[in-house]
């Protein structure tokens, strides 16, 4: 059966339309979980989805779903987030819900065979902005744990990159291998405070110059263990905070990402030595305690593979990548095959009004997720799905 082309003037419509809700007169997005904003962008994805004939509903937490309505279980899920961080872009979490819509609506209206057992969803409150959020990832991580999920046999996000790396490259369409892990970490220095001006360098217990020597060895010790891993020190604190003191204690607040749980552990690893080497040769003490550890999202080889097919079919600047910002996927992937699909982001801005990507490739990443969709389920068809062979097994 041939595989039909998406819509395009529509997809663009509807991006357009749902940006209009909640946006601030610069175009920055407010449709924030819970608002009235982001109700409204529900309301309006519910709507839409019944004028195309499909069936729709939502479930206690608040995200909504559609499907054709004599359709069958098992599932392959479609979607992303429909919520912004305040000020956000218009692609950021849309773009996955409405190029989901547009594949249900073209497989619908051309009677594919896919359309058949395909569900789409606009999550709820992925960004984690409020204090009831709890970090985000809100509607996937309650689906995961509903009993729907296990009438859900894959999933397949599309998103923009939110980073400068596929433009650089010159990519249109990126393979999404998985989802970095991050760990955090907090260090503690304790030196000895003292006077300025009257203690010589060599007599200092500088908790002040551990933290700051430290900081600067993050990047060699990423780079030195996983080139594709990247950290940040987002914070310093000196104590007393004073120019004329040396400080006596210090705290240091330091975050990694890497693509597999062995870099990180690596990583880990040299951040401890080089803090002890460091704080010794200085005369202090120091303490490295870690304060969150996200683990790494790998998605599924076969979907992977599928998706990375379609996209070097669709276009000669494709190519795998990691993503190094969370998504509904890695919770996703926890539960049934996952796999994404990125465009790109133009200067790689994103949580911004600055987000953009040219409408050729919101086009062509649609198709790509339809044409994914179609690879997957015929994956998901000619397996016997409730076998231990399964895609959920
Ligand atoms: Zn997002």
């Amino acid at each position: 059966m041939t595989i039909p082309s998406i819509n395009a003037e529509r997809l663009l419509t509807d991006l357009t339309y749902l940006g209009q809700i909640g946006a601030g007169a610069d175009g920055s997005i407010y449709r924030v979980a819970g608002s009235t904003a982001d109700l409204a962008g529900r309301d309006w994805i519910d709507k839409t989805m019944r004028v195309a004939g499909l069936h729709t509903y939502r479930d206690e937490t608040g995200n909504v779903f559609s499907r054709r309505q004599d359709s069958e279980g098992p599932w392959l899920l479609i979607g992303s987030h429909a919520d912004t961080v305040p000020g956000g872009g218009y692609l950021d979490g849309a773009y996955g819900v409405i190029a989901a819509m547009e594949v249900l609506r073209t497989l619908h209206e051309a009677d594919h065979p896919a359309a058949a057992h395909l569900e789409t969803v606009a999550f709820w409150d992925e960004e984690g902005v409020t204090p009831q959020s709890n970090g985000g990832l809100v509607g996937s991580t309650a689906l995961s744990n509903h009993p729907h999920i296990q009438d859900v046999h894959g999933y397949l996000e599309l998103h923009v990159e939110q980073g400068p790396r596929m433009e650089r490259a010159g990519l249109d369409l990126s393979a999404v291998t998985g989802i970095v892990g991050v760990r955090r970490f907090l260090v503690q220095v304790r030196g000895q405070e003292n006077h300025a001006g009257t203690t010589p360098f060599a007599l200092r217990a500088d908790a002040g110059r551990v933290a700051t020597r430290f900081s600067a060895a993050l990047r060699d010790i990423c780079q030195g263990v996983d080139e594709a891993s990247i950290g940040n020190i987002g914070s310093i604190a000196l104590e007393p905070d004073a120019p004329n003191v040396v400080p006596g204690a210090a705290k240091v607040q330091v975050e990694v990402r890497a693509g597999s749980e062995k870099s990180l552990d690596g990583i880990e690893e040299m951040l401890r030595e080089t803090l002890q080497t460091i704080a010794a040769e200085e005369q202090c003490t120091a303490q490295m305690q870690t304060t969150s550890a996200k683990p790494v999202a790998d998605f599924d080889t076969r979907l992977v593979d599928a998706v990375e097919e379609v996209c070097l079919h669709r276009s000669s600047k494709a190519e795998r990548m990691l993503s190094y910002a969370g998504h509904d996927a890695s919770v996703m992937s926890t539960r049934v095959p996952t796999a994404m699909i990125f465009v790109p982001s133009t200067g790689g801005y994103s949580h911004s009004n600055l987000e953009h990507t040219p409408d050729e490739q919101l086009v062509l990443g649609t198709q790509a997720l339809l044409e994914s969709v179609v690879a997957v389920s015929n994956i998901m068809l000619t397996q016997d799905v409730d076998s231990e062979h399964s895609l959920a097994a």
